[in-house]
């Protein structure tokens, strides 16, 4: 066992409180995370929510837990709108697009893959997807009606929240009470086959206009949207895991609802640690695909988004991402970008500097200390802001042995120089000095861009096209902005 296994705290959705991380089998740790549904491309919202689920893995195998991360890929299921409805979003878009459903989830998830590359995300032990579950879900769905949670309407399957309210808590994980929302929503209940307004789809009949369909024991029709999360979760973490994540708009009904299903088919809650991750917001508001205030990953990459002026390196936007803590809400801003990329500047400035420090026989400051608060910080509920704090604590102090100010063994220097690069590579996912600023390839393109600026001074336009193609070709975009040119 690591000797920092031990120490990690977790924010515990399910007890409102931090708890100490003790893994159901020591060593091992399961995590399950809902993933995207591919109908359309992830925005930078739904990154922040995995981008905040990698930083969580990259720690706990830092830790040396042997961790198995399951995180699903959405192809399958209804979901219930504000009015009650369900709806097949992947088919709608499939349907718009002129496309079969696994078209439009291939065509996104390639994106999906690409984005995770890009943003340097670690690829999960396995991404599940629901049609490849259908068995799966359906013999849990035969489970809850054995066990008497779950009734048949005219080829629909519906979980019965009234009934499994008298053995177990409806409500557990989001603290809403079954009797709060029936006088709140009693109006909107125009759900003709629900016995209850709080019951909801296991297995929904088949419409003329669906694009999948499945063979079940109730006839033709599509999974619900949250039975394949206890599907796939129980088939490759067991029946009870550690830790289940999502973003935090998925509390209710989604993992409410889960937990439901799990308790009704197997009589426990799936998770012993349940985690939310805060939103990414715009202006105050969610960003949102139905909001329409989404900016695209990529676009960001690209310096193409019509609110910002110039391209960020995705180091810079998970570098802005892990200054604030993934409970918390996070605002896009284009003056917190540029902030962001100042402040990571100054630190790979730093790291770049550790090497070519020069040692003494002492160390003027506590080194261990430092390095244990790197420690500390993530194991105060992953608190990568802290560590962010801590971590330009050590380059201060990297600047002044460098200005001969202070003083470092060469023991100590070689552990700093190893836990920074550690914690701020293998953790936060941070490549040191990878800013389009400072790369290798920054005086090869401020020449390039001067050529093309030439070239278009004297209206050749030819020339400037054919520089700008052949960057375009070898992968780099250039913007032309009010403050001259940027590259990405
Ligand atoms: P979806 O594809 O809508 O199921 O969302 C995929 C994941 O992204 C879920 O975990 C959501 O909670 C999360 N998500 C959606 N919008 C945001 C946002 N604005 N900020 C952070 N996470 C989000
Ligand atoms: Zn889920």
């Amino acid at each position: 066992m690591s000797s920092h296994q031990g120490n990690l705290k977790i924010y515990n959705s399910l007890s409102g409180q931090k708890e100490k991380f003790e893994p159901i089998q020591t060593g091992f740790v399961g995590m399950y995370v809902c993933g995207p549904t591919l109908y359309s491309e992830p925005h930078m919202g739904n990154m922040r929510t995995f981008i905040n689920f990698d930083m969580i893995f990259r720690y706990l195998l830092q830790l040396d837990y042997n961790v198995k991360y399951v995180r699903n890929i959405t192809d399958a299921g209804h979901i219930t709108n504000s009015a009650g409805d369900e709806v097949d979003s992947i088919g709608k878009a499939a349907k718009s697009e002129k496309m079969q459903s696994l078209e439009i989830v291939y065509k996104y998830n390639v994106k999906f893959q690409e984005l995770q590359r890009i943003y340097n995300l670690l690829p999960p032990s396995i991404e599940p997807t629901a049609t490849g579950h259908i068995q799966e879900q359906i013999e849990h769905i035969e489970k809850i009606i054995e066990n008497g949670f779950a009734y048949v309407v005219n080829g629909s399957v519906y979980f019965d929240v009234k009934k499994y309210s008298e053995k177990f808590e409806y409500g557990i994980l989001s603290g809403r009470k079954v009797d709060e929302l029936a006088e709140e929503t009693r109006t909107l209940n125009a759900q003709g086959e629900k016995r209850f307004f709080a019951d909801f789809a296991l297995w929904k009949k088949a419409n003329p206009e669906d694009m999948q369909i499945w063979r079940s024991p109730w006839g033709n029709g599509n999974p619900g949207w949250h039975i394949e999360c206890t599907a796939m979760s129980t088939k490759y973490l067991g029946n009870h895991f550690d830790i289940h994540g999502g973003g935090m708009d998925l509390k209710f009904p989604h993992h409410e609802d889960e937990i439901a299903q799990n308790c009704g088919s197997l009589g426990c809650t799936p998770a012993k640690y349940w985690m939310h991750a805060n939103m990414l917001n715009v202006n105050g508001q969610k960003m949102s695909k139905s909001l329409g205030n989404f900016f695209l990953p990529k676009e960001i990459v690209e310096g193409t988004t019509a609110l910002f002026d110039k391209p960020y390196s995705p180091n810079v936007i998970r570098f802005f991402m892990m200054q604030a803590h993934y409970r918390s809400n996070l605002d896009f801003t284009q003056d917190a970008l540029n902030a962001a990329e100042k402040g990571f500047s100054r630190l790979s400035d730093a790291l770049q500097l550790i090497d070519k420090l020069t040692v003494s026989p002492t160390s003027s400051f506590d080194v261990k200390d430092l390095i244990t608060s790197f420690y500390s910080a993530m194991d105060d509920d992953f608190n990568a802001p802290i560590l962010i704090a801590n971590l330009f604590e050590a380059a201060k102090r990297i600047n002044l042995i460098n200005d001969g100010k202070d003083t470092i063994t060469k023991e100590d220097l070689s552990s700093l120089s190893a836990e920074m690069k550690r914690f701020l590579q293998d953790v936060l996912g941070i490549e040191i000095g990878v800013t389009n600023s400072d790369s290798k390839l920054a005086p090869v393109m401020d020449l390039v861009i001067d050529l093309r600026q030439q070239a278009r001074d004297n209206k050749d336009w030819t020339t400037s096209d054919k520089i700008r193609d052949g960057l375009a070709t070898a992968g780099i975009v250039i913007k032309d902005t009010k403050d001259g040119t940027s590259w990405s």
